[in-house]
């Protein structure tokens, strides 16, 4: 998504060779035309699949996950990290190890917003090593529902997590693809095909 990657370029910030800083459109402060884009762009790659509702994980799943839900018209549930006073009871739950802050959580949603009927579509904001994704269909299996397939705003294919994924037959669309953040410069993966057209 050429909007996504040109924003990427500008606006982020290489942490490391591993990692990008997204705060001033995605992971703090929120860009809404940009979420709006992204949000209309998931809707259109999932189209037609009967998808019944997305699941995404707080935080900064949220604003993609909501967009996609307003442009497919399904209502999206987010997988809390932390115990709530209110979520008690019949919670689905998985450990997730965080990439970025090194520590595990245990995630959960509610057993009533997920159903044997309903068709999941998976939307978070990064995927590094697949554990939050992993995290999200193990929740979504335990409940009978089905995972059509995951949606991920900005994907580091130099890292595990999508191959995990498709090696469990599970379709991903990444809206952005990087390749490399080496030596303080994004490169994404379509750039790096076309050079070697
Ligand atoms: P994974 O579970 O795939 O290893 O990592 C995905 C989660 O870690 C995402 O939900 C995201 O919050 C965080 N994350 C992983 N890599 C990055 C990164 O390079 N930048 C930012 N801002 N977050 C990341």
């Amino acid at each position: 998504m050429r909007l996504l990657e040109e924003k990427i370029k500008t606006d982020g910030t290489i942490i490391s060779d591993q990692v990008l800083k997204v705060d001033s459109f995605l992971n703090h402060q929120i860009d809404p035309v940009l979420m709006k884009e992204i949000g209309k762009e998931f809707a259109l790659r999932f189209a037609n699949e009967g998808v019944t509702k997305i699941v995404t994980i707080e935080s900064s799943g949220i604003a993609p996950a909501v967009m996609a839900g307003l442009y497919m018209d399904i209502p999206v549930v987010f997988a809390r990290k932390r115990k709530s006073l209110t979520l008690i009871d019949d919670l689905l739950t998985a450990s997730v190890h965080s990439f970025t802050k090194n520590e595990t959580n245990e995630i959960s949603i509610s057993k009533k917003y997920i159903t044997e009927e309903d068709r999941i579509l998976i939307i978070d904001d990064f995927l590094a090593n697949g554990q939050a994704a992993l995290g999200l269909v193990d929740i979504v299996q335990q409940s009978g529902a089905a995972v059509i397939g995951i949606g991920i705003v900005i994907e580091k294919s130099f890292q595990q997590g999508a191959e995990i994924l498709a090696s469990q037959g599970i379709r991903v669309e990444s809206l952005a693809r990087i390749a490399s953040l080496a030596e303080g410069k994004v490169e994404f993966l379509n750039e790096k095909v076309e050079e070697l057209i």
